[in-house]
């Protein structure tokens, strides 16, 4: 399925004939994904030595893994929570293995089939309504963004401009909402990116609720007025748009682009495709390994669509904002050094108070600091190319939950997520309005 709003121009005045007749995207079978997920596991093993981690790594090769966190094997040692999911022909396999190395597991998801057509309504009758009534509580076909994309800029054209940057791998657009009531005077902006990696849904959920609450609120919120007056947003749902279709119609975890590279496997990881460190520690040269950097940086038409804006827009963009998926964290730089970023108190400052504003709504609590101690040291990401390249404010939210669902957060689960991030989001743009004491020295020198 392609999408037909074809813009040449960069504007996208008129609502494309297919949003008038939205389908139900799913799989053609009466079983989501073709029923491929029956009996698979997904489980958690925490090495407790070196040995154990070797020893893991050893069966990853083995066996056909699909590894949900950390991003790569290689990141796996001493005290490294693992969470494999495992196919079921292989889960005997690994359980027995588990069980003779002594090694201690949880199964975390007994039935991965099960628990994906449990915790959403892809497979039962979604009620659907007109776009007036778009329903933000439940994960959206890439064609249904894009048609309530063009809606929102056809009926709300007093705060929204939507745009084309360019086309992915596969020709589809590449679609931006510009927010923020029009000015002539100048206005710093801020950037917002869902869904580099595409089996992360509740990242371009969050980014439609975002849009949803300023739009409702504008009027009676202050907060949220005094944002919209004074900044733009320009908010991309879906970053990674083939992926996020594949991840509708074929594979329900696929995480990487839909590019072709001469070999049998496809795609590359958006978030190692950067020109800072590219392919560095924390990427792979290998194409079939889910942090496959591609072959030269900026590869992937997406990631050079969205580099090209950012740096074109550089001077008044203060911050630059990507939600990811699952570990419950608020990341900046660095993450491809273990160093501190020079205006380290400011962005600490900023990440500390918007957790806290987190926690107060559902009492979820996120972690936050450096991406490379908190997480992994990982080169080519957006994070420190969006620093590099001079957006003092640059961070990366993992949004929930810490394992229990991972990918499969049910669509219950969307308003609390949506609700609590809406906080932090707000309190770090509110963050930006202020004036930060302890900035002083320019990004720019940073490398
Ligand atoms: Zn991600």
């Amino acid at each position: 399925m392609k999408f037909l709003g074809k813009s040449r121009s960069s504007t996208a005045a008129f609502l494309p004939v297919c949003c008038l007749f939205l389908k139900i995207l799913q799989p053609g079978h009466s079983r989501l994904y073709n029923n491929r997920y029956a009996g698979d596991k997904v489980i958690r093993l925490t090495p407790k030595s070196e040995e154990e981690a070797y020893a893991l790594k050893k069966i990853y090769h083995q066996l056909k893994v699909d590894l949900w966190q950390p991003s790569s094997i290689s990141y796996v040692s001493e005290g490294t929570i693992t969470d494999i999911h495992i196919h079921q022909n292989a889960s005997r396999a690994l359980l027995t293995f588990l069980q003779e190395a002594n090694i201690q597991y949880k199964i975390l998801i007994g039935d991965l089939q099960k628990a994906l057509e449990n915790g959403n309504s892809l497979g039962t009758q979604r009620r659907r309504r007109s776009l007036s009534k778009y329903n933000y509580e439940v994960y959206h076909s890439l064609e249904e963004i894009q048609c309530w994309m063009h809606h929102l800029n056809n009926t709300r054209s007093d705060l929204i401009q939507m745009f084309s940057i360019g086309r992915s791998y596969e020709g589809r657009a590449l679609f931006i909402l510009k927010l923020g009531r029009k000015s002539q005077a100048y206005k710093r902006a801020v950037w917002m990116d869902c869904g580099i990696h595409a089996r992360e849904w509740i990242g371009p959920a969050f980014c439609q609720w975002f849009v949803r609450e300023a739009l409702l609120t504008y009027r009676s919120d202050p907060a949220m007025r005094k944002m919209l007056n004074h900044l733009y947003f320009y908010i991309m749902p879906v970053f990674n748009v083939d992926g996020y279709h594949f991840s509708w119609t074929h594979d329900r975890f696929w995480r990487k682009t839909r590019s072709r590279n001469g070999f049998h496997c496809r795609g590359v990881d958006a978030n190692r495709n950067w020109k800072v460190k590219w392919c560095g520690e924390g990427a792979s040269l290998h194409p079939c390994d889910d942090t496959y950097c591609g072959p030269f940086p900026e590869s992937e038409p997406e990631v050079k669509a969205v580099s090209k804006f950012l740096r074109k827009h550089r001077n008044h963009i203060k911050a630059y904002l990507s939600f990811h998926a699952y570990a419950q964290m608020l990341l900046y730089p660095y993450s491809y050094k273990y160093a501190t970023i020079p205006n380290f108190g400011c962005v600490e400052s900023a990440a500390h108070e918007a957790v806290k504003a987190l926690q107060s709504v559902h009492g979820v609590q996120y972690k936050y600091g450096p991406a490379s101690s908190m997480l992994y040291v990982s080169s080519g990401s957006s994070l420190d190319w969006a620093y590099k390249t001079g957006i003092p404010y640059a961070f990366a939210f993992e949004l929930r939950d810490t394992g229990h669902f991972g990918f499969l957060l049910p669509e219950m689960l969307i308003r609390p997520t949506c609700m609590e991030t809406m906080l932090a989001v707000k309190n770090i743009t509110m963050h930006l309005l202020k004036k930060c004491p302890k900035e002083r020295r320019r990004v720019n020198s940073a490398t």
